[in-house]
């Protein structure tokens, strides 16, 4: 952008017409947000054009709003009502859980001097998931198109779709908007998250031709009280859960290969090898009209959940991956040596993994 010297005007009445402290500007030029159209190099003084006010105004907005730096940035680079709705649900979702939270310590004032809660009481306040993750390229692709999200609240694996660059950020986007929008409520939020994200990569592919098909698989789950994981999953990343040493599938993917096995035409071993296991009947991003499968797990603690790519499964039997895990002496280890069989069994695609375990 070409600027004449005459449109600029130093950063005192910059400050002024926009209603920001120089200070603040100055904070907001030195983590990038918003920097000064020209600096005098002999005085260092700073100068804005007129046309920065909306998007100095903009920022100082969204950090009022407690808007984090890096999302302050994605809005400005992708601007969309989109990415603000996201973040009114999640102010309103953070200050319904403080208000528990105060109500809960409100309760537990009045019951001081008589005697401690038991844990089950409290249970519904204390389930969390311990992680680990690894996602790695594989020996084959060119680009790691597999995200993946790992807190205490909530893990995901997301694969992906539509090639360089969509897929990869199809997958960054479903995750990123998922972390935002749960908060670890109920099944509904969960599900109400994954919707956030289908709606955000349309339009966003819709912006833009490059983009045109992208979409992504998303496998999500997070404890919802003391007892139960919400889980949802739309494609053909999975969810499976260890318990006492036994491996099981909770998720169902949505393949041509895997509707072939529901409708008895081929058995699972078969679709393992299938041409077609990998074409989708269900992603993210891809429609408006979007089906999600969510539900509830009962789980207590030492239950472990694994979410994962197909790049994990299509390379690692299940039987491999149960066995991979119980001679592995920690999560860390197991994540480790889960990668390694798939690009060791030839690691055709990204494998992504993340090992939760249920504590109390
Ligand atoms: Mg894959």
């Amino acid at each position: 952008m070409l600027l004449r010297v005459d449109d600029l005007m130093p950063i005192g009445e910059f400050s002024q017409r926009s209603g920001l402290s120089a200070r603040r500007l100055r904070n907001y030029a030195a983590v990038g947000l918003l920097v000064p159209a020209a600096i005098d190099p002999a005085s260092g003084y700073r100068f804005y054009a007129a046309g920065q006010i909306q998007a100095a105004q903009l920022i100082d907005a969204l950090r009022n709003a407690g808007v984090p730096l890096t999302e302050v940035a994605a809005v400005l680079r992708q601007p969309s009502r989109e990415r603000l709705d996201v973040w009114v649900r999640h102010v309103q979702a953070d200050a319904d859980r403080r208000h528990e939270a105060l109500d809960l310590a409100r309760s537990l004032l009045a019951d001081v001097g008589s005697p401690a809660r038991t844990n089950t009481q409290l249970k519904g306040k204390t389930m969390h998931l311990m992680t680990s993750a690894r996602t790695d390229i594989g020996r084959v692709r060119e680009n790691n198109e597999d995200a993946l999200l790992c807190l205490h609240h909530v893990v995901a694996v997301a694969d992906g779709m539509g090639g360089h660059p969509g897929g990869q950020l199809a997958s960054s986007l479903a995750v990123a908007i998922l972390e935002a929008a749960f908060t670890g409520r109920s099944g509904d939020e969960l599900e109400a998250a994954m919707r956030a994200a289908n709606r955000a990569i349309f339009e966003r592919a819709k912006e833009d031709g490059q983009l045109e098909g992208m979409g992504t698989t998303l496998c999500a789950l997070g404890p919802i009280d003391g007892a139960q994981l919400a889980i949802a999953n739309v494609g053909d990343s999975r969810a499976y859960l260890v318990r006492d040493g036994v491996l099981t599938q909770l998720t169902e993917d949505h393949s041509v290969a895997a509707d072939l096995v529901r409708q008895g035409k081929l058995t699972r071993a078969q679709a393992a090898h299938h041409p077609q296991r990998g074409w989708l009947t269900r992603a993210v991003g891809v429609g408006q009209n979007f089906e999600v499968d969510t539900f509830l797990q009962p789980v207590h603690a030492g239950d472990r959940v694994v979410v994962c790519s197909d790049g994990l499964f299509n390379e690692v039997e299940e039987e491999q991956i149960m066995s991979v895990m119980s001679t592995a002496r920690d999560r860390d280890e197991a994540a480790d040596a889960l990668v390694r069989q798939a690009l060791a069994n030839g690691g055709h695609d990204n494998v992504t993994i993340v090992i939760a375990d249920v504590g109390a």
